[in-house]
């Protein structure tokens, strides 16, 4: 594993390749021990380098978005965590805009309002990264990642199609198999790269006007103060999980330091020194107190990586 450090010399000498790197800065939640080795390639090239020596290695790897939607185990991810933060251009031809996996959603939504181009309001305040909003059709406010996506340019991260002359995969909008949370990248384990916004012409002050409003509603309803990782849960068909946690009288409920939000009781927060532990804790007792009252099942949308 040391040798990595010398193979990609070039991106160890500029802070771009990190040993025992702790991964709780990065996290929204402020919790996570350390990757092995932590890698934040800004080039094609060393990004596939990085997969390809990752897999000749037998080292496991982990690709890391802007960290919102993660709960990041205590002992930290073994082996080689690569940040897609490097990635990060963004532009426009007509009316669709490409941006890169690093772009933040905030970034890219600000851009289309610049450009006078409507359809990602909703996304403004999703903290995640455009990767992280294609891999998890992130969505708010009757909108979704897959009503504006046109296509994504993937690394099918494989040998046999990263040594060679084109590693890349052109997806279509319905190569995703997109569904509420969920996409094919999740299945195929492919590596967004780029994605494509296929977007409507608007005036920018409205839709200025209208990314305002979801933030001012964003901010009423939800924790955006504490360190979370947004909705623990994912809707349960017929149900809302905030009523359900509120109704078995759980709201501002702690495990240790990670407590259910007085303000949105689908959100878990991190009152100060929670551990990941504290928060696995937690949810299952969510899970069971919410199954034995009322028989609804509670499955996790954030994401448990990492060893506890
Ligand atoms: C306060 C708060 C509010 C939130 N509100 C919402 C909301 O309204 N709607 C919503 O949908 N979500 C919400 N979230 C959750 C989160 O922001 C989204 O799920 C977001 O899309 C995750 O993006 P990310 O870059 O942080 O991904 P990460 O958390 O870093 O990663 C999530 C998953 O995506 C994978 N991934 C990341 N980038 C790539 C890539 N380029 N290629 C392949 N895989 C990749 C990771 O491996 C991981 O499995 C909220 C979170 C917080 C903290």
């Amino acid at each position: 594993m040391k040798d990595i450090f010398k193979h990609f010399a070039h991106l160890a000498e500029t802070g771009k390749l990190l040993a025992s790197e702790p991964l709780a800065p990065y996290s929204s939640f402020k919790i996570g021990g350390p990757a092995d080795v932590f890698a934040i390639p800004d080039t094609q090239k060393d990004l596939i380098e990085l997969l390809i020596y990752a897999l000749k290695h037998n080292i496991p790897r982990f690709i890391l978005g802007k960290a919102t939607n993660l709960l990041i185990g205590d002992r930290g991810i073994r082996g080689l965590v690569i940040s897609m933060e490097g990635f990060r251009k963004i532009t426009r031809d007509e009316n669709f805009v490409s941006a890169f996996a690093g772009v933040s959603l905030k970034e890219l939504c600000d851009f289309a309002c610049a450009e006078g181009l409507s359809g990602l309001e909703f996304a403004c305040g999703i903290p995640g990264s455009v990767g992280g909003a294609v891999f998890m059709n992130a969505g708010a406010y009757e909108g979704e990642i897959r009503d504006l996506l046109y296509c994504s340019k993937c690394i099918i991260p494989d040998l046999e199609h990263l040594e060679s002359s084109n590693p890349i995969l052109h997806l279509k909008k319905e190569e995703h198999l997109f569904s509420y949370r969920h996409s094919a990248l999740q299945d195929r384990g492919l590596i967004q790269l780029s994605s494509v916004f296929q977007l409507i012409p608007k005036a920018p002050a409205l839709i200025r006007q209208r990314m305002v409003e979801l933030d001012a509603m964003r901010n009423d309803k939800q924790p955006m103060d504490m360190p979370s990782a947004g909705s623990v849960f994912k809707r349960p068909e017929g149900h809302f999980t905030g009523k359900l946690v509120d109704d078995c009288g759980l709201r501002g409920f702690q495990i240790g330091d990670a407590a259910i939000s007085d303000k949105h009781c689908g959100f878990i927060v991190n009152k100060g020194n929670a551990s990941a532990k504290d928060v696995l804790d937690l949810i299952k007792y969510v899970q069971d107190t919410v199954y034995n009252r009322f028989g609804v099942k509670l499955e996790t949308e954030i994401r448990i990586v990492g060893e506890m």
